[in-house]
């Protein structure tokens, strides 16, 4: 088993929870020269700690192939403690407990597996807190 190398290039954050923070305070998750909100272009990496709210949730029943064993399942779009907004699937929880405004806590999960070169993506995942 090993981990898609092309994923990794394509999806840093993914991996390491990294984001931008603009001299504004708007933080970022994708890579941008200016600020989402602002016209400010300074900005520095930091690391989030992974914990947040849910702003929006959806249940997903049916998937794409690479998810539709996972279905039915629960998207998130979660807003972190430091303002970046990321959309995430919720594991490990009951449909019902769901609400716009959950506290969540990201954790490194298996995203997909490719086929049979047992190629595996991991990236982050939310579960209630
Ligand atoms: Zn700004």
């Amino acid at each position: 088993m090993a981990i898609s190398p092309r994923y990794t290039r394509e999806i840093p954050h993914r991996y390491r929870l990294e984001a931008q923070k603009f001299e504004c305070g708007a933080v970022s998750l994708a890579t941008r020269y200016v600020c989402p909100d602002s016209d400010c272009k300074k900005s520095k990496k930091i690391t989030l700690k992974g914990t947040g709210k849910i702003l929006t949730y959806t249940i997903i029943h049916i998937a794409a192939d690479a998810f539709a064993k996972e279905t039915p399942y629960a998207v998130a779009v979660i807003e972190t403690d430091e303002g970046a907004r990321l959309t995430a699937q919720v594991v490990d929880c009951n449909f019902d407990d769901l609400k716009i405004g959950a506290r969540v806590e990201l954790v490194f999960r298996k995203i997909t597996e490719e086929g049979a070169s047992g190629i595996i993506n991991y990236g982050y995942k939310a579960v209630l807190v």
